[in-house]
């Protein structure tokens, strides 16, 4: 239980995975590099985007700063509630500084939707957003980038979901270095009401 045996088809390894983060790197480094001022400010949102942080600003040849913030927005499911809630704020003043948020997945959007007003209320001059994943054919809401600010997106992901690189399912799988989808029956067996996390762990391990 939570281990590769899970996964059906991986979508992007490691190696894919690696090559197109500093892609993405060598371009908002370029992007930003022009910009006067203080560091720039790399805002992940916890958690599942630590690893695909992590990966990112090794990459970046600008001085930054890195802080997180975290959303509550998914239960243990698989879909949005539709109105996330910051739970955990920054620490970093971001007055005048250009921001970077950077996430997992863009999916219905309302994640980054409910986070970018919130940047830009902080005082971020600019705010991009950089997320692994885009998941386009789900997009629920409409957001707006602050300040020239550019929305960059490591690759587009079909509507199936994904684990691994610091996604989860149930806080699990997010060590998997590579991007892949579940086999169905993982799934359903974890949606079974009523299953209680510690059953489903001492049943499937
Ligand atoms: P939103 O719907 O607000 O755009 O996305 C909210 C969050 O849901 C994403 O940042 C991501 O953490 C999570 N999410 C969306 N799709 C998937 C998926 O396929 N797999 C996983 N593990 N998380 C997802
Ligand atoms: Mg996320
Ligand atoms: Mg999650």
């Amino acid at each position: 239980m939570g281990s590769e045996f899970d996964i059906e088809r991986i979508l992007w390894t490691e190696q894919e995975i690696a090559g197109r983060v500093a892609e993405l790197a060598a371009e908002i480094s370029g992007d930003l590099i022009g910009a006067a001022g203080p560091p720039v400010v790399f805002v992940g949102v916890a958690t599942g985007a630590f690893l695909f942080l992590a990966d990112l600003v090794r990459r970046i040849t600008l001085p930054l700063a890195v802080d997180f913030v975290r959303v509550e927005s998914y239960g243990s499911g698989t879909e949005s509630n539709g109105a996330p809630k910051i739970s955990g704020d920054l620490k970093i003043d971001i007055r005048g500084k250009h921001v970077v948020l950077v996430e997992d997945i863009v999916d219905t959007g309302n994640t980054v939707s409910c986070l970018i007003p919130h940047l830009r209320a902080k005082g971020a001059i600019s705010v991009s957003v950089c997320t692994f994943l885009d998941k386009p054919a789900r997009r629920k809401v409409h957001f707006e980038l602050v300040g020239g600010g550019k929305f960059y997106r490591g690759f587009e992901c079909p509507d199936s979901f994904v684990v691994g690189y610091g996604m989860d399912y149930d806080e699990l799988y997010r060590n998997l270095p590579y991007v892949g989808v579940l086999k169905p029956e993982i799934r359903a067996f974890l949606v079974l009401p009523g299953c209680q996390r510690g059953f489903k762990r001492r049943f499937l391990s």
